[in-house]
């Protein structure tokens, strides 16, 4: 289709994508009452599918099961966790509060072996700043890993909904015969079913399925579609969406570590909160969360999976020989490391010495990464430069780890983003695709991709999430 659209055009269209929205659940509660679903909005979405070159969608979609296998092994290998993590555990006391869980259960003795992971590794194209005037350009493009998401790893059902949205829109713009450019999304029928497959390993019919939440939680729409996706599968699965302070106050630990919830014995305990050190407000937070570490519940993900989601365990990997002390496969191996970015370690050695240094010279060619999830925690350009500075002489760098900064290929599209106006705008995609992995330390019972999610956001903002609202809903546009 050609951008701009006609002012006509448009108008019609928008209303037309605001009322489909709003009819096939792509919403968000609102700002102003994030706790009610008396009043919801659309969630923010691109009007028309971005494009995205089709062989490096498939290239981030063939590497998932690798990177699982991958993550699954880093995980459950404590040495390398231990060596890996210890200088962010004695100053990132959000870590160290995680790595204190892990050890008590260890030490405990692990009492559900089977992990459930629900993994989304992220990636934007790669031009490395250059611009791309032919469409033979597009066949020099790679594609880089910007991270990978252990935990909570949401927007799998409201991506599908954008992914069908769509379809819908080509169909009325009498596009249909590119309709097979823009591929199926299967992530919310294949993560619920993920979730249910560890429901019935844990092999008791009668426990239930925890989903645990935020208090406020304007993304719950996203939830209750893999909530639904559930039910459809198997409609036994019962599930209570909980906060950690309802489980602190209604749940205990047997004799034999079952946890028991209002009652009802949890076989699987879904985190979609714990990410952030801002979900634990109270000690009491602490405790449930070691509590249902300590259980025989199925989590996803586990305290050990967690932390091997943490940013500086993705620096190590990039490090010569460390993903080959996991993955044997020479092929796999080089599958991973093609989308490897550059990733320097900030310790205070030469190595982190020279890092420091290199970001201080040209700080807008890197982004400064705390052991952070959920988004507006990076510093770019100036603030990489300003931090830096402040924490040089100090333990406190250890923290951090310093990444190249990838510049995806700008294109033209409109978002549609409650009570703003809609304008062509030039805007840069981040893919996240999605991979369920279910397996105990040695035995891996299941292993697929599922799915995937394109976050688009204008080319003026540096971080991009659905849910802290700088980026939107999208779906790819395959040439
Ligand atoms: P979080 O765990 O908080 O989501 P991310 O590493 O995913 O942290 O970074 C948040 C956002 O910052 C990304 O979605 C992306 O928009 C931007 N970002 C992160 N790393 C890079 C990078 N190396 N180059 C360009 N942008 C990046
Ligand atoms: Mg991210």
């Amino acid at each position: 289709m050609p951008l701009p659209l006609k002012e006509d055009e448009l108008q019609g269209l928008v209303s037309m994508a605001k009322d489909w929205a709003l009819t096939h659940g792509i919403t968000m509660r609102t700002a102003d009452r994030p706790t009610s679903s008396e009043v919801t909005n659309y969630a923010p979405f691109l009007l028309l599918p971005s494009p995205f070159p089709e062989r490096l969608f498939h290239q981030a979609c063939a590497v998932q099961q690798d990177f699982n296998l991958l993550y699954h092994r880093v995980a459950h290998d404590h040495d390398f966790l231990q060596s890996t993590l210890q200088s962010v555990i004695k100053v990132d006391d959000y870590t160290k509060r995680l790595w204190e869980i892990y050890e008590t259960v260890r030490k405990e003795g692990i009492k559900q072996p089977v992990s459930l992971a629900i993994n989304r590794n992220d990636f934007m194209t790669d031009s490395q700043g250059r611009t791309l005037s032919t469409p033979e350009d597009v066949n020099t493009l790679g594609i880089k890993e910007i991270e990978f998401n252990t935990i909570a790893s949401g927007c799998a059902a409201l991506a599908t909904q954008v992914g069908i949205f769509h379809r819908f829109i080509f169909e009325r713009c009498g596009l249909k015969d590119k309709i097979n450019k823009l591929p199926a999304n299967t992530g919310v029928s294949d993560i619920a079913g993920g979730m249910v497959q560890a429901w019935e390993l844990y092999g008791n019919k009668e426990a239930v399925m925890l989903f645990l939440t935020e208090t406020v939680s304007r993304n719950i729409f996203d939830q209750r579609w893999l909530e639904w996706g559930i039910y459809e599968i198997n409609s036994k699965v019962k599930v209570l969406r909980r906060s950690f302070d309802q489980v602190y106050r209604k749940s205990q630990l047997t004799e034999d570590n079952k946890l028991i919830l209002e009652g009802h014995e949890v076989g699987v305990v879904y985190f979609r909160c714990g990410y952030s050190p801002n979900d634990y407000i109270t000690e009491e937070d602490w405790t449930t969360r070691l509590r249902i570490e300590r259980s025989t519940a199925i989590k996803c993900p586990n305290i050990y999976y967690h932390l091997a989601g943490a940013k500086k365990i993705q620096q190590e990997l990039g490090r010569p020989g460390v993903v080959e002390r996991f993955i044997q496969d020479s092929e796999a191996v080089k599958r991973i490391r093609a989308t490897f970015a550059g990733m320097y370690s900030l310790e205070r050695d030469a190595e982190g010495d020279a890092a420091v240094a290199m970001a201080m010279e040209n700080p807008f060619k890197y982004v400064l990464k705390p052991q952070r999830e959920g988004g507006g925690n990076n510093y770019f350009g100036e603030d990489v430069r300003k931090v830096l500075r402040r924490v040089l002489d100090s333990d406190e760098r250890m923290a951090y780890i310093l990444m190249e900064r990838i510049h995806p290929v700008p294109f033209q599209n409109y978002v549609l983003r409650a009570e703003s106006p809609v304008q062509p705008n030039t805007m840069l995609s981040e893919l996240g695709v999605f991979g369920v992995l279910i397996g105990t330390s040695d035995h891996i019972i299941t292993n697929k991709q599922c799915g995937h999610l394109l976050r688009t956001k204008t080319s003026d903002i540096n971080e991009g999430g659905v849910a802290t609202g700088t980026s939107a809903l999208d779906s790819p546009y395959l040439v």
